[in-house]
């Protein structure tokens, strides 16, 4: 792999970091920021947000592209919603973001996790928004309704990559199921907002690129996160080319002329980055 790009440097803010670790120890909760050693960590701690991850730290499934171990599942704690809702008050968040690793163990995926999660941070903390960025729950509609009967203000499924990559990338997910999710949560919860994002850099094309956005769209889907994929490990899905700064912005504005309500195309952006604006963006939009 060639040397990063300068665009991609970031500072890593131990001090912020390290306070929001001390913190999730404090109530035995996972982040994706950490699990993902994503690179925005710095920043993010600074501003004391961070991703809840629920449902344990070991995923069922093994994208090529995820930091996340994947191994034996790990029981489904009852009290982990609470704790995540008591975490978010005590950093006063106003956005609340949850994700969780993959659960095809469960007969419902963890949707009924969700939903508690959901419950629970309204319950502590009834101003602030909640994003569940959530699995495909294999396609279940009975899962994806457990999780919208709780009425998430966002509701977040990932793409991920084009069509065409998903064999070598996401082997057990389904380009076609991932757009179903999308669409079916639309359809549920009209007046809500759906989210995806997606990374380049991977080998995609541009005219890929550009069907996924059709594709994605055509859902319904109103906010879009655009980042550059940057392998974990060696042993993770090779990276194909360092997209540029410009190239972005060419991706964001071909979103924007697709009529998404809210894009972030950058090289860091990542699903949950920002992830408050991206909400007050959209429903600030006529
Ligand atoms: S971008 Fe998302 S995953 Fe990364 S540190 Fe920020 S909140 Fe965490």
């Amino acid at each position: 792999m060639s040397a990063r790009p300068e665009w991609l440097k970031v500072r890593f803010n131990r001090e912020a970091v390290d306070e929001v670790a001390d913190l999730m120890a404090k109530f035995g909760l996972n982040t994706v920021c950490r699990e993902a050693n994503c690179p925005n960590r710095g920043e993010c701690c600074a501003r004391r947000t961070a991703t809840f991850l629920i449902l344990g730290g070991n995923c069922t499934r093994n994208c090529r592209f995820c930091n996340i171990a994947c191994g034996a599942p790990e029981p489904v704690d009852p009290e982990e919603p609470e704790r995540v809702a008591r975490a978010a008050a005590e950093l006063k968040l106003r956005h609340v973001v949850v994700t969780s690793v993959t659960r095809d163990d469960l007969p419902d995926g963890g949707a009924a996790h969700f939903a508690r999660a959901i419950c629970a941070i309204r319950e502590r903390l009834p101003g602030a928004t909640v994003e569940v960025l959530i699995p495909d729950f294999k396609g279940d509609r009975a899962s994806l309704d457990a999780v919208m009967a709780a009425r998430p203000d966002v509701l977040n499924h990932n793409v991920e990559t084009v069509a065409s990559l998903y064999a070598a990338v996401r082997p057990q997910a389904r380009y076609a199921r991932s757009l179903e999710v999308l669409r079916y949560c639309k359809a549920a919860a009209p007046d809500g907002l759906t989210k995806t994002g997606f990374m380049v850099g991977l080998g995609e094309t541009e005219a890929q690129i550009a069907a996924l956005l059709d594709d994605v769209r055509a859902t319904g889907c109103d906010l879009l996160t655009i980042g550059q994929y940057l392998p974990p490990t060696p042993q993770h899905a090779p990276l194909a080319r360092y997209v540029s700064p410009e190239e972005f912005e060419r991706y964001r504005r071909m979103a924007l002329e697709r009529d998404f309500r809210y894009v972030a195309s950058a090289p860091l952006a990542r699903s949950s980055y920002r992830a408050q604006e991206a909400v007050e963006a959209a429903r600030a939009r006529p």
